[in-house]
């Protein structure tokens, strides 16, 4: 077996991924195949850091359109995908594969906190882990969070699955005559402001070279050819 083509990875599930053809929370089914694929995945050698999203629970934004203080609706946004970390963390180990959720905010009774040297030897050691709670502050996203831990754990990769094949000029869905870019940088996503993760997130990604991949995640096999070094989605680079 040839090596894989990258060495650590951080993969950035949006919490609507996990909640499949329903309107919220988790489909099981949906969890386990995402969950197949990262034992897969380190099963071949790659480490494999992930963060969870929650906007199939709760998003501050939402909770602010309906009156909600803004900070507390991204507390309860947080708290959101501090519960989708443990339903992965759940199905991983059911499957026989270590992992470990950490958390920006302390919440250790329910889950390691959040310490980067710590996470890193989790990795090392072929476990999962599942980085909750964000980056730990309002006014962020889980994109932001996964552009910050995957520069400081020293990932090759920031792979963010999304529903459609990689990144285009406009939503393919809405528009089917859209472009598709299969390299962009991240200064060309930023000035045409196409949909690729917000700008604090870019921004950091673009000003640390950290290389993001935009692809399917319900494609069969996306992520081990990926692995293989084959060209899929969209890839964004400095
Ligand atoms: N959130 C936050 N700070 C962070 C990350 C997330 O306050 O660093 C809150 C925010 O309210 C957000 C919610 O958690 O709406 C869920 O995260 P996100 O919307 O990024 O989830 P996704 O869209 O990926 O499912």
């Amino acid at each position: 077996m040839t090596a894989p083509a990258y060495r650590r990875i951080l993969l950035k599930l949006s919490g609507e991924a996990l909640m499949g053809t329903g309107s919220h929370g988790i489909d099981p089914d949906v969890l386990e195949r995402l969950a197949g694929d990262v034992r897969d995945l380190i099963a071949s050698g790659v480490q494999v850091a992930l963060v969870i999203g929650g906007g199939n629970i709760f998003r501050g934004a939402g909770l602010a359109e309906r009156g909600m203080d803004r900070v507390t609706g991204d507390q309860i946004g947080m708290l959101a995908t501090v519960m989708n970390a443990l339903a992965m963390q759940d199905v991983l180990e059911r499957m026989s594969v270590p992992a470990r959720v950490m958390s920006a905010i302390k919440i250790n009774q329910v889950c390691e906190d959040y310490i980067r040297r710590r996470a890193v030897r989790h990795l090392e050691k072929g476990r999962a882990v599942i980085f909750a709670a964000g980056t730990g502050n309002p006014f962020f996203t889980t994109d932001s969070a996964a552009s910050l831990r995957a520069i400081e754990i020293g990932a090759e990769l920031l792979i963010k699955a999304t529903k459609v094949d990689g990144i285009y000029s406009a939503d393919p869905v809405k528009e089917p005559s859209a472009t598709f870019y299969p390299r962009l940088s991240y200064d060309q996503a930023l000035r045409e402001g196409l949909q690729v993760m917000d700008a604090t997130a870019i921004v950091l990604c673009r000003d640390h070279a950290m290389p993001l991949r935009v692809m399917n995640i319900n494609e069969p096999d996306a992520l081990p050819r990926l692995m293989r070094g084959e060209d899929i989605g969209s890839l964004v680079v400095s």
